[in-house]
């Protein structure tokens, strides 16, 4: 009789894992088997609130009746072309996102390390052909701390060692400095510099925010060097600081754009590069490509996505919850939190170290039915789904507090 014979219990489930799957990571002990909005039920039918929402890749949280919507009709007719041929549902996906952020081209590809990497060649292709950089002279600047995802290239710009430890040699052309310090940056850029990339706002270092006038202050030095600022808002854009594009919140306008994770809806991978049309416009047919970028049902679902964020009411809702996290957040300092940083409906909170580790923490939260992340130490990460109601964000920091002051 094979193990699948009688339905498995969570424990029986982690266990069945070890040895088949890499650990490459930590999950915290819950097996989820079912979600809907805010809500995630494992296999023994306990209830949790998601306070992650797939590092906001669940903007919208799970299963939206809208985004599942899209994805069943696309499915019961078209799924995937490859790009050798147009498809139908492509042209209006691109014009939508376009519309949206603000750009003029979009380049589909499917992951927001794709999507990085696709902005790091589009950006030495432009300093070589546009810029007039010597070829392969060609730099980009990035901010310590950086998050921009796992491939070689990527983490060979990664200042945390546990991400680049063992995995080199490593992509040349990369040049790191302080992040939220412009002295440092315009020291940095020169002659060679392609691109400035960085986060509007550091997620996975914590939701490090910089100060007032830190983005404008990029945008002002690189258009000075003549080099491209390059916005990574993987995480940070598509609602999640009350603002479509979290450089909106210094109404500053990047060359480049980096999209992904809200924009496949929770459903599939979807990222692009979004942004001018003479820099994109660099990439002739041939030079890069993806097989799955741009299918068509992923531009069914993106542009769902898309037509949820063109009325400006997740961005709001965003915005408006976010006074009340921070509000309840301000009121546990001192009582188990250190220090926090909030934007939109995102932060990240220093949990008094004497209490325990974020994973602790962490765990203690999921025994109550609140699933967060830790970052890394004593801070944990707050992102939940943007279509949270007060009253349950209410009874999750209610949950926070009990936790910290027990
Ligand atoms: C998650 C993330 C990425 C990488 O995205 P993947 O889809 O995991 O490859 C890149 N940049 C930022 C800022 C991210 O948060």
């Amino acid at each position: 009789m094979t193990a699948s014979a009688h339905p498995r219990t969570s424990t029986e489930l982690i266990r069945a894992e070890e040895p088949v799957v890499a650990h490459n990571y930590h999950p915290l002990p819950v097996v989820v088997a079912r979600a809907e909005g805010v809500w995630m039920e494992d296999v023994e039918g306990r209830r949790y609130l998601d306070l992650l929402a797939g590092y906001s890749a669940l903007n919208f949280g799970h299963r939206h009746p809208v985004l599942v919507e899209a994805a069943h009709r696309q499915l019961d007719r078209l799924t995937l072309t490859s790009r050798a041929f147009h498809h139908d549902r492509l042209a209006g996906f691109a014009e939508q996102l376009a519309a949206l952020t603000g750009t003029e081209t979009v380049l589909p590809m499917n992951t927001g390390a794709e999507a990085v990497e696709s902005g790091i060649k589009v950006a030495r292709k432009w300093a070589y052909e546009v810029k007039g950089v010597p070829d392969g002279a060609a730099t980009i600047v990035v901010a310590a701390g950086n998050f921009h995802g796992r491939t070689t290239t990527i983490v060979g710009f990664s200042t945390d060692e546990s991400a680049r430890s063992g995995f080199g040699p490593f992509t040349p052309g990369f040049r790191i400095v302080p992040y939220n310090d412009l002295a440092a940056l315009e020291a940095a850029v020169d002659g060679t510099t392609a691109a400035v990339l960085i986060e509007p706002v550091q997620g996975e270092a914590g939701v490090l925010i910089p100060d007032d006038g830190y983005l404008a202050g990029v945008r002002e030095v690189t258009r000075r060097a003549g080099c491209l600022f390059i916005a990574d808002e993987i995480q940070s854009g598509l609602g999640r600081t009350g603002h479509t594009l979290a450089v909106q919140h210094e109404s500053v306008v990047p060359d480049v754009v980096l999209l992904g994770k809200a924009l496949g809806g929770g459903i599939v991978p979807v990222s692009a590069v979004v942004g001018r049309r003479d820099v994109l416009g660099v990439l002739r047919p041939g030079e890069h490509g993806s097989t799955f970028g741009g299918n068509p049902l992923a531009a069914a679902v993106g542009t769902a996505v898309v037509g949820l964020l063109e009325t400006g009411e997740y961005q709001r809702r965003a915005a408006e919850l976010g006074v009340l996290l921070r509000e309840r957040l301000a009121a546990l300092v001192g009582r188990g939190v250190v220090a926090f940083r909030a934007r939109g409906l995102w932060a990240g909170v220093d949990v008094d170290p004497a209490l325990g580790t974020g994973r602790e923490i962490s765990e203690r939260l999921m025994r109550e039915g609140v699933l967060v992340k830790d970052t890394h130490g004593s801070t944990i990460r707050l992102a939940p789904p943007l279509t949270i109601t007060a009253a349950e964000l209410e009874g999750a920091l209610s949950t926070l507090e009990k936790v910290l002051t027990a």
